[in-house]
């Protein structure tokens, strides 16, 4: 017997149950289900349920109007791993300090959203198709099935140091293939074992990781030209982040093919999403299961000059999608309040009706989602990029950013009302707006050093060998940060 069963045996009437030799579950739990899916790289602006003029997602769309959709969800980190860790720990990234890929695994003593609802007898499971969502960072805790769908990082690969992440082969591997038929495969074969329980009392969580939204831009066909179907120059999408020559200065015509392609993605990981939602009506799920669509992070299509994402902490990189669907037990509707990544997990137990976890410095949206008022004003979302030779944290409020560089000292502050592309970053000075956001800055500050504190555990740094860290700065691979896996 495992600790899990252990635990949910002693809280739950222990009732044998026929899918107990897939997974060990062998107790009936009481609760929803949950579906998980993190689209990565998927800016919010580009859905047409968060205003976007292109039909790029009529399935997710048609998700939202049934569900909650949160109009300004903030993600924790520009980029894959750190957002991701936030997601499972609903702490930022700051305190749970998974920010740099080398060396660097999530501490053991979190307990992780995952492994709150494997403590509480659910069976859980894990698919991924990018390689920072690999178990070498810490991210597979807490689930009974954690499967690579993809496999870019071969076992033999792997050591204490994570320094395969780095390499090109898996950067260029991750980023060519197309990967959500592989993802949704893995999910199926796990949905069709774990239904027929589910229709009977032995609930399942699913984490789903679509990755094809991320570059490279190369959507199968007829998402290829959707979009752009006249278009007859040289760009292809391939290569998007390690093509120099694909650039903001690049001809218009480009960059709009560029964006098309982009949104070709979405349009096809919209399919894919469908699946997995027919999928629970087919089982006569829909009703008894919990379906959350979010992103970690959004990317750079030449927004303020450049591309791609672990860059900067504008909009089009941490402005991401959530949307709630349960139906019959959320009221559908809009929240126009900032909220943030850290949320999510506090929100999930809660409307599954598991106990909080004393580590998370999240808040639940579960009231939201029934359709009651937002208790107290909403906390400011913050958002931080401490890797690649940046250290960059912004506080984010309904109506304004502010952004602090750690190197520089300099601060920027931008009017999300009167200027939403943040095209004009304007001074802080002595007014009653710029002390009000410099003393919330500080309130924030220390709230994260009451985190750093209070954690449960540092994050781990497995040693990296003197022979490896030498080649990989020979190769170029340790430094800036230029060419890193995003
Ligand atoms: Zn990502």
């Amino acid at each position: 017997m495992t600790p899990r069963t252990r635990r949910a045996a002693s809280l739950l009437v222990p009732v044998a149950f026929g899918l107990g030799a897939c997974d060990g579950s062998d107790v009936r739990v009481e609760g929803p289900n949950v579906v998980l899916i993190s689209i990565d790289t998927l800016r919010a602006d580009h859905l047409g349920c968060y205003g976007y003029e292109r039909d790029t997602s009529p399935i997710i769309d048609a998700i939202a109007a049934e569900g909650v959709l949160f109009e300004q969800h903030i993600t924790s980190a520009p980029w894959t791993l750190p957002a991701h860790a936030a997601l499972f720990t609903s702490v930022p990234d700051s305190v749970h300090g998974v920010v740099d890929p080398i060396n660097t695994r999530l501490s053991e003593a979190y307990q992780t959203l995952p492994e709150s609802f494997q403590d509480a007898g659910y069976r859980t499971a894990g698919f991924f198709a990018g390689p920072y969502l690999h178990p070498a960072f810490g991210l597979g805790q807490g689930f009974d099935r954690y499967v690579d769908c993809v496999q870019v990082v071969a076992d033999e690969d792997l050591d204490g140091s994570n320094a395969w992440s780095m390499t090109k082969p898996v950067m260029r591997a991750s980023h060519h293939g197309v990967t959500n038929d592989k993802v949704y495969g893995r999910w199926k074969e796990f949905f069709d074992e774990a239904a027929p329980g589910a229709a009977d009392g032995a609930p399942f969580f699913a984490f789903v990781h679509l990755w094809d939204v991320h570059f490279d831009f190369t959507p199968p066909a007829p998402y290829d030209t959707m979009f752009d179907p006249d278009y007859e120059g040289r760009v292809t999408g391939r290569d998007f982040f390690y093509d120099a020559s694909i650039n903001a200065a690049m001809d218009e015509r480009d960059k709009q093919h560029i964006v098309a392609l982009y949104d070709g993605e979405i349009r096809w990981t919209d399919v894919v999403v469908g699946r997995i939602r027919d999928d629970l009506a087919a089982a006569g799920l829909l009703e008894n299961t919990i379906l959350v669509l979010t992103s970690d992070h959004g990317t750079e299509l030449f927004d303020h000059g450049g591309k791609g994402h672990r860059s900067t902490l504008y909009e089009e990189q941490i402005h991401i999608p959530l949307i709630v669907h349960w139906p019959g037990r959320v009221v559908a509707g809009r929240h126009s309040g900032v909220t943030r990544m850290i949320d999510v997990g506090p929100t999930l137990l809660e409307l599954a009706d598991l106990p909080s976890r004393t580590t998370s410095m999240g808040r639940s949206l579960a009231g939201i989602t029934r359709g009651e008022a937002a208790a107290g004003d909403a906390p400011p979302a913050v958002s931080e990029l401490i890797s690649v030779g940046q250290n960059l944290r912004s506080v984010r409020t309904a109506q304004d950013k502010i952004v602090h560089d750690a190197t520089s000292q300099i601060f920027r502050w931008f009017d999300l009302v009167g200027d939403p592309r943040e095209d004009a970053p304007m001074r802080l000075g002595d007014d009653e707006r710029s002390r009000g956001l410099l003393s919330l800055y500080g309130e924030v500050q220390a709230e994260l050093r009451g985190g750093v504190e209070g954690r449960p555990g540092q994050v781990e740094r497995p040693e990296i060998p003197a022979a490896v860290q030498r080649s990989l700065q020979a190769n170029g691979y340790v430094g800036d940060g230029a060419d890193e896996e995003r």
